[in-house]
């Protein structure tokens, strides 16, 4: 895999724990100045990967190389690479301000003492905490802890800036507020951004590219739009949660089920079969309607309200689970009647397939 100086390059990277293997040959190229978001179920490897990045684990194999330097062997603190925890790991003894100060005091050989104040008061203004440089971090609200665990961390001028689930412990209002927020400040510095994340909908919304981690394996690295529309594998579209998954053989122009032969669109090469369609390109139609397009007979099971959409819950014969997305902007909320039965329906063309 190619590296060069402007660049990030993973080759090969294995990293065990005794008899589990956390990742298994991961190899990956960031470029400068792009977020990335890391995107898997929980147990995938995403912390691993970012504390073998960041040189708190020493992988069993594979190099790291940060802008042209090999920093496989070298100590964390040497790197120049910023690391931003979940439970964002402030000191709790200390002020807004000597949080942010702490890693540029305390380097190796730390700046003068005007420009540490010159750059730690920069720094509290662009995560928008001007004014609150003397309170304990006991004294702030969680989204202000946020910015001050990222300022002390953008503080030290790292290229490359590893995230580990950032937003995880932020309530939803606030999760939303500090996506954009992440996005701006990315942007005017023009660093590296690797991003955790466990929720496909961040992963996707925030990343210019996304890398989807699957046991200890990259699945797929692509932009969101590609993940999306072509997720590699069946796996892959399982985790972007907006899929219906279903299983049986491709055969052919059809795809076979327990509820019949499913015509599809596209087919994408994968060893394992599947037939994926989105929950939202999915019409409910009564038993009795004329056929159109390719046509599942269902059972209503139940619905959940999520304030701009609708989730329906059907049953097919096998007892699978289809998921159908109603949005609230097409129009109000249709309503069916528990246990009774129904079809789905949609086009061939909105369907893919693995196989
Ligand atoms: P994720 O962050 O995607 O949830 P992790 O990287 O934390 O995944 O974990 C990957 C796998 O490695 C899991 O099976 C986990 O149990 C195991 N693992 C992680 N850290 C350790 C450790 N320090 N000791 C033993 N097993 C670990
Ligand atoms: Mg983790």
């Amino acid at each position: 895999m190619a590296e060069t100086i402007s660049n990030i390059s993973l080759a090969g990277i294995v990293k065990r724990y005794g008899d589990v293997t956390a990742l298994d040959g991961v190899s990956l190229v960031l470029d400068k100045n792009e977020y990335v978001s890391l995107l898997g179920p929980s147990g995938s490897g995403k912390t691993s990967l970012l504390r073998v990045i960041a040189g708190f684990e020493r992988p069993d194999a594979g190099t790291v190389t940060v802008f042209g330097r090999d920093v496989t062997n070298l100590a964390p603190h040497k790197r120049g690479i910023g690391f931003v925890f979940q439970n964002f790991a402030l000191f709790p003894h200390l002020s807004v301000y000597q949080n942010v100060a702490f890693g540029l005091v305390n380097a190796d050989t730390p700046p003068p003492a005007d420009e540490v104040r010159r750059r730690v008061t920069e720094m509290i203004r662009l995560v928008g905490l001007t004014g609150l440089e003397g309170r304990d971090i006991g004294q702030i609200s969680g989204g202000q802890r946020q910015r001050v665990a990222l300022a002390r961390t953008l503080v030290t001028e790292p290229r490359l800036i590893l995230l580990d689930e950032p937003l995880g412990a932020l309530d939803a209002n606030l999760r939303m507020r500090m996506r954009d927020e992440l996005r701006n400040i990315r942007e005017r510095l023009g660093v590296t951004f690797l991003h955790v994340t466990g929720s496909e909908t961040e992963a996707l919304a925030m990343g210019d590219r996304v890398v989807v981690l699957d046991r200890g394996a990259i699945a797929q690295f692509a932009t969101p739009d590609t993940i999306m529309n072509s997720p590699a594998n069946p796996n892959v579209a399982r985790f972007l949660n907006r899929y219906n998954v279903l299983l049986g053989e491709l055969r052919g122009d059809a795809f076979v089920t327990a509820y019949g032969d499913l015509a599809y669109g596209k087919r994408i090469e994968s060893s394992d079969g599947a037939y994926g369609i989105r929950y939202d390109r999915i019409a409910v139609v009564g038993e009795t309607a004329p056929s159109a397009g390719v046509e599942v007979p269902v059972t209503f099971v139940a619905s959940e309200y999520l304030g701009s959409a609708v989730m329906y819950f059907f049953e097919a014969a096998d007892g699978h689970i289809l998921e159908v997305e109603h949005h609230l902007g097409k129009g109000r909320m249709p309503e069916y009647r528990s246990r009774e039965k129904y079809k789905l329906q949609w086009k061939p063309e909105d369907a893919i397939v693995f196989g």
